[in-house]
C-alpha cells in the first residue's frame, strides 16, 4: 500500500495528527496526486521522471514522485535534512558565504510526502477558520502548498535558504550570482511562472550537479524546459 493511502486511512481511523488529518475528505478531494499514488509510479518509467542521472530528475505537478525517499539523507545542525549527495557542495557553498560575512540558513530541506499532506491539510483548515468555503480554501492553499507528491522538497535536492541575522536579500544576491558555481539553480525565477508553476522563489535552490547547473543558469532556461519537457 502506498503511503499517502496508508497515513489516509490511518489518520481516518486513529484521528492521528489532528494538524493532519481532522478533516479527512480532505486529502480526497483536494490531493488527486495524494490518493492516486499509481499515476505517480507509472510516471516513474519515463527518462524525465526517472533519468540516468538522480540529480537531474524532475519533479512538478505534471510529474509527481509519488512516495519517493532519497536513498541516504544527511541531518544538518539545524535539523533539516538533505540527501547525502548534495552535503559537500551545500557545505562548501555556506562556508564560502560565510567567509564573506552574510549568514545563510537552511530552513527547509528534506520533506517527506506525509509532511507534504500536513502542510496542505493544515493550510486548507486555516481558511475554513477564516471563513472561506471549502473551495476556496483548497484553491488558496494550492496556490502556496504544493500537492503532496509534486513537492520538489521530497527528492532532498532541493533546500530553502535565507539569512540568520534577517539580511535576505544580500543572501538571495550571492545565490543569484554563485549557486551555479556548487551545483544550485535557482529553481523557480522570475518570469518562469507559466512553466515551473510557480511564482518567483529567491530562496528555493535545488541541486542539479555542478555541470547542468552552469548550463542552465547561463543560458536562463528553466529546469522543465533544459530537460525538453516544458509542455
Ligand atoms: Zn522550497
Amino acid at each position: 500500500m502506498k503511503k499517502g493511502l496508508l497515513s489516509f486511512i490511518l489518520c481516518t481511523m486513529f484521528g492521528i495528527g489532528t494538524a493532519a488529518c481532522a478533516e479527512p475528505q480532505c486529502m480526497d478531494a483536494a490531493f488527486p496526486a495524494a490518493v492516486r499514488p499509481a499515476k505517480a509510479g507509472a510516471g516513474q518509467s519515463s527518462t524525465v521522471q526517472n533519468p540516468a542521472d538522480w540529480r537531474l530528475v524532475l519533479v512538478n505537478a505534471a510529474h509527481p514522485v509519488g512516495d519517493f525517499t532519497p536513498p541516504e539523507l544527511i541531518t544538518l545542525r539545524n535539523g533539516v535534512r538533505v540527501d547525502a549527495r548534495i552535503y559537500p557542495d551545500l557545505q562548501q557553498m555556506f562556508d564560502d558565504m560565510r567567509a564573506e560575512g552574510l549568514s545563510p540558513i537552511a530552513g527547509e530541506g528534506f520533506r517527506t510526502f506525509d509532511e507534504q499532506c500536513e502542510m496542505m491539510c493544515g493550510r486548507i483548515r486555516e481558511y475554513r477558520r477564516k471563513g472561506y468555503s471549502r473551495t476556496e480554501s483548497e484553491s488558496m492553499a494550492r496556490a502556496y502548498v504544493a500537492e503532496p507528491g509534486t513537492s520538489e522538497h521530497q527528492l532532498g535536492l532541493a533546500v530553502d535558504i535565507n539569512s540568520e541575522n534577517g539580511d535576505h536579500q544580500s543572501v538571495y544576491e550571492w545565490l543569484a550570482a554563485r549557486a551555479h558555481e556548487y551545483g544550485f539553480i535557482l529553481r523557480y525565477p522570475q518570469g518562469g511562472e507559466s512553466v515551473t508553476g510557480y511564482a518567483y522563489e529567491p530562496w528555493h535552490y535545488r541541486y542539479v550537479g555542478r555541470e547542468a547547473a552552469q548550463e542552465i543558469t547561463g543560458s536562463g532556461m528553466t529546469l522543465e524546459e533544459y530537460l525538453g519537457a516544458d509542455d
